[in-house]
């Protein structure tokens, strides 16, 4: 029996107003077809720091006509260097069109880029296209259509039900709907590694726009990019920075958690290179945020009938090459296109694993095993975490190439594949 204050929409319901679920409904109105997003926070506020956005994401998005909105934003980033934690320098890659893609590689705020497609969902669906406070708590599905179930997430009051012909769950990595469909499942899986997100203000370094990866888990890792375009008037930039470290704590996994930088501050203490005073630099973050690196093992299925899983709702992988919100955009943009082909929802949804689950499963294995920074982890275990006399005689630009090469074919981003794409 569907209670009779149910609210009914002709179109698929979006679950979740993140970076997947907001592209979702861009793609879906793109084609024609109507939905609406509920999110269960009560306002969108700029959270988070920074994430990359790798080309097969930005080709996807740039279809969407945001490119030029994401590059106000964004550091157009021109190379990954990898460095020991003594600074020795062991291997650089141009990026993006730097590297002869069509498509930029982008570095921004993960707040700024969320804003630019909250905007582009008002701007083109319409002011209230995105329902704010709704809490998804469970979904029912019948012949005709689903009813998704609601809760204030401020009250915690039950709301509503809502009725729609899919349930497209776009709800992050501690997803619902997931829940619901793997009831025995626990909490993501934490391999002990914790991470610090911090945002400091300092000079310029390299570049000005290079991406860096330096040292081991085991002796302290860093992650290292831009986030503005060049120096403002005190000669500063606004510089993101990851510190992982093995650890066996694993905090709370909430996006805002505040970090002690004291906790991390040892471990860098000595990170001063030529080009960058790693241990300064960290001193005095404006933003400094932890996190554990969790990830979940891959899903045999996302499709259940009318409902199914994307973005971290499905895959949710360690942050190790770029890739966390590009899966989740390919995701939309392919469910979007097998509902435009398949009117049907429950094949659609079906067409869409098919085409995906693989794909995004691949990555989150290889994102524990064999991700880009693996050229750490060889050059560390090879030099016995000594500083070498050549790197050379470590490895070899050809093995250091394959590493990084590797990756981007199974994540979907080498440029053959990417340029051949219709
Ligand atoms: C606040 C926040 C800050 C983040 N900061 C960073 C960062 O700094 N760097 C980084 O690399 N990644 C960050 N991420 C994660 C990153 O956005 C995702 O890993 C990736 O982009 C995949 O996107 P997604 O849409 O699948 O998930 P998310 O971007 O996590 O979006 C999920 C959305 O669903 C909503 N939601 C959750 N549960 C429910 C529910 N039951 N009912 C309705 N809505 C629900 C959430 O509020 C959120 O808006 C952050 C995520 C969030 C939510």
């Amino acid at each position: 029996m569907i209670p009779s204050e149910i609210l009914s929409m002709d179109g698929p319901i979006v679950i979740g107003g993140g970076i997947a679920g907001l592209t979702l409904a861009l793609s879906l109105h793109d084609l024609g077809i109507a939905c609406r997003i509920f999110e269960s926070a009560p306002a969108f506020k700029r959270l988070g720091v920074g994430l990359n956005l790798l080309p097969h994401g930005v080709r996807e998005l740039s279809q969407l006509g945001l490119q030029p909105a994401l590059a106000r934003h964004a550091v157009e980033t021109r190379e990954m260097s990898f460095y020991t934690r003594y600074g020795q320098h062991i291997f650089t890659e141009p990026r993006g069109r730097f590297a002869g893609y069509e498509w930029p590689q982008f570095s921004i705020h993960r707040g700024d880029f969320h804003q630019v497609l909250v905007d582009a969902v008002r701007e083109r669906l319409g002011a209230d296209a995105i329902v704010m406070n709704r809490k998804c708590i469970g979904v029912e599905q019948d012949d005709a259509g689903v009813t998704v179930r609601f809760a204030d997430a401020t009250t915690g009051m039950t709301l509503p039900p809502v009725r729609g012909s899919a349930a497209l769950a776009c709800d992050g990595i501690h997803s619902a709907i997931r829940r619901q469909l793997f009831p025995d499942e626990g909490p993501p899986a934490y391999q002990g590694i914790n991470m610090w997100r911090g945002v400091s203000r300092w000079k310029p370094y390299l570049t000005g726009a290079t991406m860096v990866q330096a040292g081991w888990l085991d002796v302290g890792k860093m992650v290292i990019y831009p986030l503005s375009n060049g120096a403002d008037d005190d000669g500063l930039q606004t510089i993101n920075w990851v510190a992982e470290i093995q650890s066996p704590r694993n905090v709370m996994q909430d996006w805002n958690l505040e970090g002690n930088v004291a906790d991390i501050l040892p471990t860098f203490a000595d990170w001063n290179f030529p080009w960058l005073d790693v241990a300064s630099m960290i001193e005095k973050p404006e933003v400094l945020l932890e996190y554990p690196m969790v990830d979940r093992d891959p899903l045999p299925f996302w499709t259940a009938g009318r409902i199914t899983l994307l973005g971290d709702a499905a895959h949710p992988m360690y942050p190790r090459g770029g890739n966390g919100a590009g899966q989740g955009i390919l995701d939309a943009r392919a469910l979007a296109r097998c509902m435009k082909t398949q009117p049907d929802a429950a094949a659609a949804l079906k067409a869409y694993e098919a085409e995906r689950l693989d794909a995004a499963n691949r990555v989150v294995l290889t994102n524990r095993s064999a991700p880009p920074d693996a050229i750490l982890k060889v050059v560390h275990e090879r030099s016995g975490d000594r500083p070498f006399n050549h790197i050379d005689d470590l490895i070899s630009r050809d093995e250091l190439a394959a590493i990084t090469d590797g990756y981007k074919r199974v994540a979907g981003f080498d440029k053959a594949s990417l340029g051949a794409k219709p």
